[in-house]
């Protein structure tokens, strides 16, 4: 009998959880089940009668009932949460509120939610193109693409050349963002990243010179909060390359930390153009800037105060951007840093007491003050679509060319793409190209979608550019010397000297990952957090606890519905979670709703118990950075290949993925638990989680070699994973030479089959003095028209394979020593 009673109070207690029962529904439960405690089956059935047993029977009922009723649930429960609560929650500055309120929440919200709403991701449109957009793509990007030399561009000139600069001017690159009613291309955010992504595939340098005038800055500032004098007066030069922009934020003193800048900018009369002008003296002093060097427009951000009261009663206006072109009087500008070697432009600039009228702010006086909230609301947009675009082609280029030359490449005989070695690094390139592509073009679309995902593209940002890092890595690792060797043949040194650049611009990963993400999701994403932090945060006590009270009961009802929902998926290992779908992947759907339920409720409780100390500990919310990262990949991986029409063929990458980020899941977790400061949360968390015990397996080497020898044949495959890139099949090209060589040695795999078997077999002997192949066609191991086809494919390795040499006196540089830094002045 008590064993029954005790199921039946476990499963009506999950039941009740997993359907979120109001607490009044949970006191009846618990009157019936008292009341079935009393029932005695001894000499038959009948109720016990005793008073005490009653009372001790529906007591928790009676407990229960009383937070039914609100005033009493307030009194009781609500006030003493709240005084508590106030202290525990983290406190929200005034740039961070502002940095959580530009920002939407989409898809993390379902995920932080721990029930993701499938249909809300399928529903989100393709990541498509207009005719036009991609007439752009199909035309002058590949036009721009043909004319860049990426050696002559970060070595000889250190710069672009002219005719490619005038080029993307002519052509509006520098004014995709750019509305077309002022003359700009008006392009979509997937466009955006397309273009951004192609060019960047065929020189860093290049890509970032189109991606910043496209990302946060001038162009973006003035189309949303610029004055229609100043959109008449910049928009249309923008898009014509009439002027070129850059935005100065960053300066020695103020790196991640932006808004601690000492930039200031004091509110004054002074006489300009001939007239005493109410304006701003602005003294700053920025580094870091790029295109500053060859910029004509500079945006700057600095604190504004008001000492005299010129605009109204506040002193401390905050931070507030305005446009000042660079020719401006007392304006410093031009000197270059060189940054990782690349050749876009980047410089510091500075100014003091540089007098500049009101109408210099961008939006004017009414936007003084807002700045931080201005450049929040751009980053959202601009960071889903700009450093993921440059990340995902870095790693579809590694893909691209190091699976030509993993294939043409032999040593020990065979091709080194067919060791087991190589493979593993290789597969690896394969399934992140295909999640990261799939990421890119699912967060583009909601751009597109007006949504302005600040949360998502944090995570994006620091997901793709670290992997970047690794793909990379694992590219030059392949070509060994081939990649390590400097030269016009070199095409993947600059990608990797470059990297730290993407590492470190728009928000550093480091911060990315430990600090912002997961907090500043949490902020903003959890159904119930951001409303209570408000209502602790409010001035008045009675409206304080009112507001929260709404928010702290379906809190309770949320994180009992997590716990149940937790312990059935891990009991069950997701077999019931929800699918949208019913077909291959529908195991995959169940495992990211699993794991969403625990995201959920390990992130609830990390929150509440951390509190303000969640900035702290960054470790724990980096871990759930990387969760809730890896559920969004997983995601968006789903969804590319719904759309993609579920082609047989990359099931296997699709799967491969699934089981490297669930075994990732796992481990993040696990590192959760491992660290949680309080053992007793930490171990009902793992009990919930994981009850019985983790089973995730990545990928086997299996799975995964099979990827890698897709990817080394010419097709549809290999086109599919490294879609987006610009690709040449000359063999006078830097990457053309690979493309070419790839496809006339799979022409002669057959033919260079037998004759190593021949080799082998000591009926072709290679000398010094004669051609192997010619003596296979005398042995009558080859025919001519396959030694043709061989030599061919010989020839073409050869030159693949070559890298360049020197004369001895023609590397180093004459330039002169900097003028400024640390070692420069000690030179000077
Ligand atoms: C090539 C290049 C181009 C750039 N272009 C521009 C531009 O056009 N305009 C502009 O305004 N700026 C630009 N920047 C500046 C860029 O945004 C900053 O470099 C960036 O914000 C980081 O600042 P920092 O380099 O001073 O690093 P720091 O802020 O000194 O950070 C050092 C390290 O500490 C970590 N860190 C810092 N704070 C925290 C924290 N609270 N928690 C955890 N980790 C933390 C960071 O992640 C980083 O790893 C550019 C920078 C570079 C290198």
């Amino acid at each position: 009998m008590w064993l029954m009673l005790t199921l039946l109070g476990i499963a009506g207690a999950l039941t009740l959880a997993m359907r979120r029962a109001p607490v009044w529904q949970w006191a009846l439960a618990a009157a019936v089940l008292g009341a079935l405690t009393r029932i005695s089956t001894e000499n038959g059935l009948w109720l016990r009668t005793d008073v005490t047993g009653w009372v001790l029977a529906l007591l928790p009922a009676v407990l229960l009932g009383l937070f039914a009723v609100p005033a009493l649930r307030k009194a009781i429960l609500t006030a003493p949460a709240y005084g508590m609560v106030k202290k525990i929650l983290p406190r929200v500055s005034r740039t961070e509120q502002e940095a959580l309120d530009a920002g939407t929440v989409g898809w993390d919200a379902e995920l932080f939610a721990g029930r993701p709403d499938w249909r809300k991701l399928l529903e989100i449109r393709k990541p498509t193109l207009s005719a036009e957009e991609q007439a752009f793509l199909d035309g002058p990007v590949e036009q721009v693409c043909a004319m860049i030399d990426d050696w002559q561009t970060r070595h000889e000139r250190a710069d672009l050349s002219p005719e490619v600069w005038q080029f993307l001017k002519d052509k509006g690159f520098l004014g995709m963002l750019i509305g077309r009613e002022h003359g700009g291309l008006g392009f979509s955010a997937q466009a955006q990243s397309q273009v951004v992504s192609k060019i960047a595939s065929r020189s860093v340098a290049a890509g970032i010179t189109v991606m910043v005038p496209n990302s946060l800055g001038p162009g973006e500032l003035l189309e949303k909060y610029g004055t229609a004098a100043q959109k008449e007066k910049y928009l249309a030069r923008l898009a014509k390359g009439q002027e070129v922009p850059c935005f100065a934020l960053t300066g020695p003193h103020a790196g991640s930390d932006a808004a601690g800048m000492r930039d200031i900018g004091v509110v004054c009369h002074d006489i300009y153009e001939g007239k005493k002008t109410l304006g701003v003296r602005l003294s700053w002093d920025k580094r870091y800037i790029t295109l500053a060097p060859v910029a004509t427009l500079i945006g700057l951000a600095f604190h504004l105060t008001d000492p005299d009261h010129l605009l109204g009663d506040t002193e401390n206006i905050g931070i507030t951007l305005a446009l000042v072109p660079a020719d401006f009087k007392g304006v410093e500008i031009g000197r270059r840093h060189y940054p990782a070697r690349s050749a876009f432009m980047n410089g510091p600039t500075r100014g003091r007491n540089v007098f500049v009228p009101m109408d210099f702010l961008i939006g004017g006086t009414e936007y003084a003050g807002q700045g931080w909230r201005m450049l929040m609301e751009c980053l959202a947009t601009g960071r889903a679509i700009s450093l993921p675009a440059i990340g995902t082609v870095s790693i579809k280029q590694a893909l691209r060319v190091t699976s030509a030359y993993a294939r043409i490449r032999r040593q020990f005989g065979i091709p080194v793409g067919m060791m087991e070695g190589v493979a593993e690094p290789l597969s690896r390139m394969v399934r992140s190209a295909y999640a990261y592509e799939a990421a890119r073009g699912l967060t583009a679309s909601m751009v597109d979608e007006g949504q302005r995902p600040s949360v998502l593209s944090a995570l994006l940002k620091y997901k793709t550019t670290d992997e970047m890092r690794n793909c990379v890595n694992d590219a030059m690792d392949i070509h060994g010397g081939r990649a390590v060797q400097d030269g016009p043949s070199n095409y993947l040194f600059a990608g990797y000297a470059t990297t730290p650049v993407a590492i470190t611009v728009e928000g550093a990963n480091i911060l990315t990952r430990s600090l912002i993400t997961f907090a500043q999701g949490a902020l903003r994403a959890h159904p119930y957090l951001y409303a209570e932090i408000a209502a602790a945060q409010q001035a008045d006590r009675r409206e304080g606890i009112e507001a929260f009270d709404r928010a702290f009961s379906g809190h309770i009802s949320f994180m009992l519905r997590n716990m149940a929902g937790s312990l059935l998926h891990g009991l069950s290992f997701g077999a019931f979670a929800a699918t949208p779908v019913q077909h291959e992947m529908s195991r995959w759907y169940r495992q990211v709703s699993r794991y969403a339920q625990s995201f959920a409720l390990v992130g609830d409780w990390t929150v509440a118990f951390l509190g303000g100390d969640l900035k702290r500990k960054q470790r724990l919310s980096g871990r759930m950075a990387d969760i809730l990262a890896d559920l969004y990949l997983m995601s968006a991986v789903l969804r590319r290949y719904e759309d993609e029409g579920r082609i047989a063929e990359d099931r296997a990458v699709v799967d491969a993925v699934m089981r490297d980020r669930v075994h990732a899941i796992e481990q993040s977790f696990a590192g959760v638990f491992a660290n949680f400061p309080n053992p007793v949360l930490r171990n009902l968390m793992r009990v919930l989680v994981f009850p019985l015990g983790r089973h995730s397996r990545p990928a086997s080497d299996r799975e995964t070699h099979r990827l890698a020898r897709a990817v080394m044949q010419p097709g549809e495959f290999r086109d599919r994973m490294t879609k987006g890139t610009y690709v040449s099949t000359d063999p006078r090209d830097v990457t053309g030479v690979l493309e070419d060589a790839l496809i006339k040695v799979i022409r002669a795999e057959e033919i260079e089959t037998r004759f190593i078997r021949a080799v082998k077999k000591g009926q072709v002997v290679r000398r010094l003095d004669r051609d192997a192949i010619t003596d296979a066609v005398e042995a009558g191991i080859l025919t001519e028209a396959d030694a043709a086809t061989l030599r061919l494919a010989d020839q073409a390795t050869d030159r693949a394979i070559r890298v360049d040499d020197f004369a001895f006196d023609a590397l180093g540089t004459r330039q002169s020593r900097p003028a400024t830094g640390m070692l420069g002045e000690a030179a000077e």
